[in-house]
């Protein structure tokens, strides 16, 4: 690895101060697309995570009482700030994830989205009064902040995943302790430098960046962090959830996936191919709910895969500033092994391919970890691909013959994040999604992160949701209070 001469140094952001630890040591964020430093950041350890979490605590005393209002206008006020820097934004994302500026400068405004929303459901946290079988009593239920809240992100979608689990902690009166992860920590620097900007009190909103598991067993294990909000893999989430339950933390889980998607006989075949190309090889597959599993009825397969392979054959490979980029790098070199890993073992095992299928060399494609994009054919059950998440730019095509065998296979998984299926045919769109042991089911429709829609799976795939009309509940307690009057 080499390091740019003009280095930029960051720090982290504990009780509304920008802070280095003692230690000398630092974090270097890497350009997946060059293998080059673009900065390094002060690397926080469990003492900066128990500065970070006293912070939060002494703050949740004055921002859980602060009126939802007032709350909703900072948060307002920071979307107009994500919004003014935009632009910056999606820069600092494309150069520390590798996905192509497009679809950087999309995560920026769907992560401001979030922003927005949590703004407006700040306002509507409403309570219920019930009727009492006691004439003489009078019942309510009250929603409370949860009180402070350990947030951990990963770096496929730096900035959005970010906003998407501070705003509605933020808006529902929680303070929050933050840690990205350490491959892409420069988008929450810059999302905190426009908090500290807007002007949310001290200890509200802290960021620790560095060794994940000091800082993760610091908050775990600290009782007065009430929740944790998770968004990574199912074997860390598992191990988070064990943690928190120890003092029975309320939790949110966004873990891993192998999202099928069904192409059925009656579908229109060009809007599948084009909205599941899309969707596989949007940040080069490197998304939770990226189509793992491609089900095409065997009457059109041959048709399909034309056509899907002509798509693929167009997208363009490259250092994601360029805005012509489709496909950028993947994250890391452990990245990359690991689609080797799995188009190598489906390749053992009988799998074909006609486009794609190899790493992208040194002269071709800079110095970074470049897959191109990949149709495999012929692929079966017994391949890792068809079991576990690949997370980079291969798509494989299975065969079906029946409604109820690929309704079998797709639920034949302990993950169940996402599903999609195209048809045309109401009455199977309803029967088949009914069917689909998923959270989210999209039906001809491959973008499922949109705001008003409740983001989150089942099974081993997570618990809770994010955005939608629920968006607040999993930060608020309810509090029955009883009074005899
Ligand atoms: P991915 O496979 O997408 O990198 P991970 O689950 O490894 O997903 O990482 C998601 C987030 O969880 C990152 O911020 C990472 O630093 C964090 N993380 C990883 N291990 C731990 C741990 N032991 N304790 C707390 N956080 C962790």
């Amino acid at each position: 690895m080499t390091v740019d001469t003009e280095q930029i140094y960051y720090k982290l952001f504990i009780n509304g101060k920008w802070q280095e630890t003692e230690i000398d040591s630092y974090i270097d964020v890497i350009n997946p697309a060059t293998n080059k430093s673009i900065g390094k950041v002060t690397q926080g350890k469990a003492k900066e995570a128990a500065l970070a979490a006293d912070a939060a605590v002494e703050a949740f005393k004055t921002w859980s009482k602060t009126p939802a209002r007032e709350r909703a206008n900072l948060l307002w006020k920071l979307y107009d700030k994500v919004f003014e820097n935009k632009e910056e934004l999606a820069k600092v994302i494309t150069k520390e994830s590798g996905k192509p500026i497009k679809q950087a400068r999309m995560e920026v405004l769907n992560g401001a989205e979030y922003i927005r929303w949590n703004a407006e459901e700040a306002r509507r946290i409403y309570g219920t009064i019930m009727e009492a079988a006691d004439p003489k009593k009078r019942l309510q239920l009250k929603k409370e902040a949860v009180g402070p809240v350990a947030a951990i992100t990963p770096w496929n979608f730096p900035f959005s995943m970010v906003t998407r689990k501070l705003s509605p902690a933020l808006a529902a009166g929680c303070t929050v302790v933050l840690k990205p992860a350490e491959d892409t920590p420069i988008s929450a620097i810059k999302f905190f430098e426009l908090a500290e900007q807007v002007g949310f009190p001290k200890g509200v909103m802290n960021l620790v960046i560095g060794e994940p598991e000091p800082i993760g067993d610091t908050w775990l294990s600290d009782k007065r962090i009430r929740k944790i909000t998770f968004t990574g893999s199912t074997a860390i989430g598992k191990m988070l959830y064990q943690k928190a339950a120890e003092q029975v933390k309320r939790v949110s889980m966004e873990l891993g996936g192998h999202a099928p998607i069904i192409v059925f006989d009656d579908c229109n075949l060009d809007q599948a191919v084009q909205q599941i190309a899309r969707s596989k090889f949007n940040n080069s597959g490197q998304t939770c709910i990226s189509p793992n599993r491609i089900y095409v009825h065997e009457s059109i397969i041959d048709q399909f895969t034309k056509k899907f392979e002509l798509f693929v054959k167009r997208l363009k490979v490259g250092n994601g500033l360029k805005d012509e980029t489709d496909i950028g790098p993947v994250i890391n070199r452990a990245g990359l092994d690991k689609v080797e890993s799995h188009v190598k073992d489906a390749l053992d095992k009988g799998a074909t391919f006609d486009v794609g299928g190899k790493k992208y060399e040194k002269d071709s494609c800079e110095n970074g970890f470049f897959y191109s994009p990949t149709v495999l054919k012929n692929v079966n059950e017994s391949m890792k691909i068809a079991n576990e998440e690949t997370f980079g730019p291969v798509a494989p095509i299975f065969s079906f013959s029946s409604d109820e065998e690929v309704i079998y296979k797709a639920n034949n998984t302990d993950y169940g994040l996402a599903a999609y299926i195209f048809t045309t045919n109401l009455s199977r769109s309803h029967v088949v999604s009914e069917a689909l042991n998923y959270g989210m089911v999209g039906v001809n429709d491959t973008v499922l992160a949109q705001v008003e829609g409740a983001f989150g799976g089942v099974k081993e795939s997570g618990v809770g949701s994010e955005g939608g009309p629920e968006t607040l509940a999993d930060f608020l307690d309810t509090k029955f209070i009883s009074t005899i009057i």
